[in-house]
């Protein structure tokens, strides 16, 4: 791993300890989780996921049986139209019932297999378009989470990048984030997949520590450079520190 990293990555787990996803990890449970808070902040997910969990069953034979307006009552502490969350929730279960057999997980197993022999480009992100594309048709799961599901589920070590923190890496590794989200997140990846060895566990790490790091510190609209442990090594202050000079 390249020495920047790895020293970034030491400090931010020293400064915030080691950190635990928040819901669960099973690829479908996470697509039911990720839709259970609008917005969909890990507290309001686990609330409504918590809720569902515990009066009805995520499984999607339990999700179909229940009525919309049951789910709409459990969803309500939790997001801001409970109605269209109870449909997206119902949409969900359908799928993976009668699109892939209630398996989520084999039928995305199956697509990472069958795209191996197929030619990779540098980081292995051709071998999982048909893997993404299956995760993206469901209601909320952009690119982002869908890399994210993957890396959680245990199904492909892919360096996601958390999408609400994307800006974190950028601003340690190249410096002010450009207004193209689809780009800065590109860029993220590509620095992030550069620089952790291929395995879950780094990739996990550096993801939840980068997570942290954007919820605590190096917030999106206004970060606390004053009070940054990572100062010394972020390309954003350099510049920035340059510029002031250069006036
Ligand atoms: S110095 Fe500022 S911009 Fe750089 S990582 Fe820290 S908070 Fe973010």
């Amino acid at each position: 791993m390249p020495a920047k990293l790895v020293q970034i990555l030491e400090i931010l787990e020293k400064a915030y300890g080691p950190q635990q996803l928040a819901g669960p990890t099973d690829a479908y449970e996470m697509i039911v989780f990720l839709n259970c808070g609008y917005p969909a902040s890990d507290g309001a997910c686990a609330k409504g996921f918590d809720a569902l969990k515990r009066e009805v069953g995520v499984q999607p034979n339990k999700l179909l049986a229940v009525s919309r307006a049951k789910l709409a009552k459990l969803m309500r502490p939790s997001v801001i139209v409970p109605a269209a969350c109870a449909e997206r929730l119902k949409d969900i279960a359908g799928t993976v019932k009668n699109e892939f057999d209630e398996d989520l997980t084999a039928a995305l197993e199956k697509r990472i297999a069958e795209a191996k022999g197929r030619p990779a480009n540098g980081s292995g992100e051709n071998n999982l378009k048909a893997a993404k594309k299956v995760l993206q048709q469901f209601p909320t799961i952009g690119e982002p989470s869908a890399e994210k599901i993957l890396l959680f589920s245990g199904l492909a070590p892919v360096a996601a990048v958390p999408s609400a923190f994307v800006d974190v890496p950028i601003r340690l590794f190249v410096g002010e984030p450009g207004k193209n989200y689809a780009a800065n997140y590109r860029t993220a990846r590509g620095v992030l997949d550069m620089g952790l060895p291929r395995t879950f566990e780094a990739r996990k790490r550096a993801y939840l520590l980068l997570k942290k790091h954007g919820q605590e510190i190096c917030k999106r609209s206004k970060p606390k450079c004053e009070s940054c442990p990572l100062a010394a090594h972020c390309a954003y202050l350099q510049a920035k520190a340059a510029d002031s000079n250069i006036e």
